[in-house]
């Protein structure tokens, strides 16, 4: 029986991933549940999953927690603090940890996670942008392994063959990553400069915590993933490529030396990821129906349109500058999301600030958690600077 931790248990995936944990008790049980500040549900479903250990990241709401658990007569040990996401990413009440927190505050956990040899199931893809190879290094040290959970990662890990050394041992030539184009698909940049947060996070296929709601309206997300990507699959930039697909059936692709083309499908729905890489390497039900090929009739792709969306754009050259590039991209991207759904910042003011921030900020060598914790705090700086700029 595998015993889970999962941070962010409050958000999307969290939700997800206990769905498909209460069709499976006989294989799955909870040793942790974390979560930011949403002390009601967090009680709810400590009552539900009993864990040992709930963790709340906001001290300023474990008295909440406290009495909300006593009240349901749930009677799990409680810490509080971003301290102890760590201890509930490394305790001996977990195995697996599903790593679903949003944003840098997930990094911590994750890379402490992979130093403690646990299966580390990763939602969190800020933090393997900010510190992949720190992550991988925690890994090897560790002895745990990493399944990823983003859909396109997982896909391609499902179309990859289970041994290998490198993609060119492999006989891998690209990895294709689809996008669905997100909910502004089509539209002339001009066009954008008027987008409400609710527009923005209005996914035509996905339903999924507003900020990554918001970065896939940007192709912010995309460009996350590409760097999600390189360092998962040790892939250079140029092995990787976009391609958009609106019906998001396809999840990603495997292209071989031999012209093949690898893909994976289904639903647009989270569960069949997360239950794969539960279970891998054998398969469960993840409750997520088949997909009726003929009723879908069509799939349809076209190239991103990388002018309007700078976004993906941004990203490849973050990556291929390296250094801190890529954390100062997504501290950048945090900030301004963070400022778009508070009302401070315009869509198109998004990307703006990630190339203002790259531009001014020049690639340092990041070789340890400080550093990258260093560049992160410098760019949210910059970052809050020239919003403040662009709203005066
Ligand atoms: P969400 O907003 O629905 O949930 C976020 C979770 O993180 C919540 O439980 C929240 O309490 C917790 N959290 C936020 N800030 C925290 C902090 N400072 N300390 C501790 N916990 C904190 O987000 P989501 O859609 O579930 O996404 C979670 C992660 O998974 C993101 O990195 C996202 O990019 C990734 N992801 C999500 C999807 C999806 O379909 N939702 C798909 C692929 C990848
Ligand atoms: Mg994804």
């Amino acid at each position: 029986m595998r015993s889970l931790a999962v941070l962010g248990a409050t958000g999307s995936i969290g939700a997800s991933t206990l769905d498909v944990v209460a069709r499976h008790p006989a294989r799955y049980r909870i040793g942790a549940l974390a979560a930011h500040r949403n002390a009601a549900k967090l009680a709810e479903l400590c009552a539900q999953f009993r864990p040992e250990l709930a963790v709340i990241a906001d001290p300023a709401c474990a008295a909440e927690l406290r009495a909300r658990l006593h009240a349901l007569g749930a009677s799990c040990r409680v810490e509080a603090g971003p301290a102890a996401l760590v201890e509930a990413a490394t305790g001996a009440h977990c195995d697996t940890v599903v790593a679903a927190i949003v944003g840098a505050a997930g990094l911590p956990s994750v890379l402490a996670a992979a130093q403690a040899g646990k299966r580390l199931l990763l939602a969190n893809k800020e933090a393997i942008v900010m510190a992949g190879a720190l992550l991988k290094a925690a890994l090897r040290e560790g002895g745990g392994e990493l399944l990823p959970l983003d859909s396109e990662h997982n896909a391609v890990f499902q179309c990859l063959p289970r041994e290998r050394h490198s993609l060119a041992a492999a006989g891998v030539r690209r990895i294709v990553l689809t996008a669905s184009g997100g909910p502004f698909r089509g539209r002339r940049r001009d066009e954008l400069a008027a987008i409400t947060p609710a527009q923005a996070c209005a996914h035509p296929n996905w339903s999924m915590g507003r900020k990554i709601s918001v970065d896939s309206a940007t192709l912010v997300n995309k460009g996350l993933e590409v760097i999600e990507a390189h360092h998962l699959f040790d892939a250079a930039p140029d092995q990787i490529e976009v391609v958009v697909h609106p019906q998001s059936l396809i999840h990603s692709l495997v292209e071989y030396v031999d012209g093949s083309l690898l893909a994976q499908l289904g639903l647009p729905d989270m569960r069949t990821a997360i239950a794969y890489a539960l279970a891998w390497p054998e398969r469960i039900d993840a409750g997520v129906g088949a997909l009726d090929l003929a009723g879908a009739a069509r799939l349809d792709f076209e190239a991103p349109d990388l002018a309007t969306f700078r976004g993906l754009a941004l990203a490849y050259a973050a990556l291929r500058a390296g250094g801190s590039a890529p954390i100062v991209l997504n501290a950048a991207n945090e900030e301004a999301v963070a400022a778009f759904l508070d009302g401070r910042l315009g869509f198109l003011g998004i990307s703006e600030v990630i190339e203002r921030c790259l531009d001014g900020l020049p690639p340092q060598p990041v070789t340890d958690l400080t550093a990258v914790l260093d560049a992160d705090l410098t760019a949210r700086r910059q970052a809050v600077r020239i919003i403040g700029e662009l709203s005066a």
